[in-house]
């Protein structure tokens, strides 16, 4: 599962949970970007959005954290880290997990080609995003039937909202784990951000 985690919110984890759990997978492996494209001036350092994202899998056996996105120079594509992943176990069968907002670009993301070439795509639902996979459809192709729609519970959190409520003193208790807030605080990370 990739994504920016900037920072990781419980949104993510029930995505994730409800995803290994329906698909019988032996782990999920969360990827955070070195640099999202588009997105650079709000984001946390890479190795902040890295130990959050390790604090908040780390009670989750089945869960890791990976460094492959934010040790590779350049910017983070998802077609890169499919295939990387695919060359360290070629016989596993690889899932790239990814909410309905992400997936109604996928086909345009670097390399799409790849991402269907090394993984299928568990596409999760998610407040406020229409998961239209029949509208992919032209643009996929053959594909499509590579892409599965999952419901998970409904969370509508985003980081940004975390962001937003953080840079205003507000709470965001319960929307991301204890651990994750600690780190938060500790750090001062999200403080000063102006949100648009
Ligand atoms: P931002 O607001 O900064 O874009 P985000 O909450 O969208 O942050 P990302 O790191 O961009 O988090 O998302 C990583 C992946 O997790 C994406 O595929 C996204 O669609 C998915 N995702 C994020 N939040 C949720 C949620 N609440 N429910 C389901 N999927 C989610
Ligand atoms: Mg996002």
């Amino acid at each position: 599962m990739g994504g920016s985690f900037n920072p990781i919110h419980y949104g993510h984890l029930v995505a994730a949970e409800t995803a290994r759990d329906a698909f019988a997978l032996d782990r999920v492996i969360f990827v955070p970007a070195g640099e999202p494209p588009h997105k650079a001036r709000t984001v946390a350092p890479a190795e902040h959005r890295y130990l959050m994202t390790f604090l908040a899998t780390a009670s989750n056996r089945r869960f890791d954290t990976s460094r492959v996105e934010i040790e590779r120079p350049g910017p983070s594509y998802t077609s890169d880290t499919l295939a990387h992943f695919h060359a360290l176990d070629p016989d596993a069968h690889w899932y790239f997990i990814t909410g309905a907002d992400a997936v109604m670009e996928i086909a345009g993301w670097h390399a799409a080609e790849d991402i269907f070439r090394y993984a299928e795509v568990i596409a999760v639902s998610r407040p406020g995003y229409a998961l239209r996979l029949r509208s992919l459809a032209p643009a996929l192709g053959d594909n499509i039937s590579r892409v599965h729609h999952l419901e998970v519970p409904a969370l509508a959190i985003s980081s940004s909202d975390v962001r937003a409520r953080l840079s205003n003193g507000l709470s965001v208790r319960y929307l991301v784990p204890e651990g994750v807030e600690d780190y938060i605080r500790k750090c001062g990370l999200y403080e000063s951000e102006r949100q648009a």
